[in-house]
């Protein structure tokens, strides 16, 4: 699997490129902003997008899907119940000082146990209320990646006092949905280092 991992925007969120080496297509996860850059990725690799996967509504992760989707013509996948907050991107722009990247158009909704495909590569959502109420992350098993979006970091979770944010909710994610892979599991949080689930189940504050 070819994955490359790409900090965008000012708040530095990382974005997945991931691609089948096989077929070259592939789903690209958070494209936040610097689309330029991500599309300098795919073509390196010969890619082609099929599929436009965003782990939440905030603005760093979905801030460049349109510009994506215009030039792969990719849908755009988002779990419904963060409808609510892509309609106010333009206050969230505000809040940050950045400018609104304007309507975000959703093509289809994610749901819990969904299936997302890109030639043999299928990743499953998980739906992980907590961080935002549509959080969900994608999990590779054959690869055993998880791409966590703001859920998991590297030794911290996701912030829950942002509108739709609820602490409960997501140590409830956390410990039935993330803690049950296994450990060796690969952690690609929506920003900063990777890490694995063993080492979060073992050391993370918020896990134990
Ligand atoms: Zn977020």
């Amino acid at each position: 699997m070819i994955h490359e991992i790409l900090a965008v925007g000012p708040l530095q969120c990382n974005c997945s490129i991931v691609g089948d080496e096989g077929t070259h297509e592939a789903i690209v996860i958070d494209p936040g902003d610097d689309i330029s850059d991500v599309l300098s990725i795919v073509q390196k690799h010969n890619l082609t997008v099929k599929q436009i996967v965003i782990t939440h509504a905030h603005i760093d992760h979905v801030g460049g899907a349109m510009k994506l989707r215009e030039t792969t013509g990719a849908p755009i996948l988002i779990n419904e119940n963060d409808y609510a907050l892509l309609k106010m991107l333009d206050v969230q722009a505000a809040w940050l000082g950045m400018t609104a990247p304007g309507y975000v158009e959703i093509d289809h909704s994610l749901a819990d146990a969904d299936k997302v495909v890109a030639g043999p590569l299928t990743a499953s959502v998980i739906h992980t209320p907590g961080h935002t109420e549509g959080s969900i992350c994608l999990y590779f098993p054959a690869q055993q990646k998880l791409i966590a979006g703001d859920t998991l970091f590297a030794g911290s979770i996701g912030r829950t006092d942002l509108p739709g944010g609820n602490f409960n909710k997501i140590i409830r994610s956390l410990h039935d949905k993330l803690l049950a892979l296994p450990d060796e599991t690969v952690v690609v949080p929506g920003h900063g280092p990777l890490t694995t689930i063993g080492a979060e189940r073992e050391s993370n504050p918020f896990l134990k």
